[in-house]
């Protein structure tokens, strides 16, 4: 599992657990995470969260731009393996 889908699925369990919380400080702000793997929050409202639909980018971030590059495949061939 990709570090953005975790981060999404702890976002959406923040916000469900915000939203019960909003119901007494509706102008509250909560930590959550920026989706591209920075690992970084970005505090925002219930109302501001779901006005972007759980697409959470801290300013300046988004997908692909500080994702590390993907490693090379170095999986070993049959053979190599206990050379
Ligand atoms: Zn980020």
């Amino acid at each position: 599992m990709q570090q953005s889908s975790i981060s999404r699925e702890v976002n959406d369990r923040v916000r469900r657990l915000a939203g019960e919380l909003s119901a007494w400080e509706p102008s509250a702000t909560y930590h959550f995470f920026c989706l591209c793997d920075c690992v970084e929050f970005v505090e925002l409202s219930v109302d501001e969260y779901d006005e972007c639909g759980g697409d959470v980018f801290k300013t300046g971030h988004r997908h692909g731009l500080t994702r590390r590059p993907r490693p090379p495949d170095v999986a070993p061939t049959a053979g190599q393996q206990y050379a």
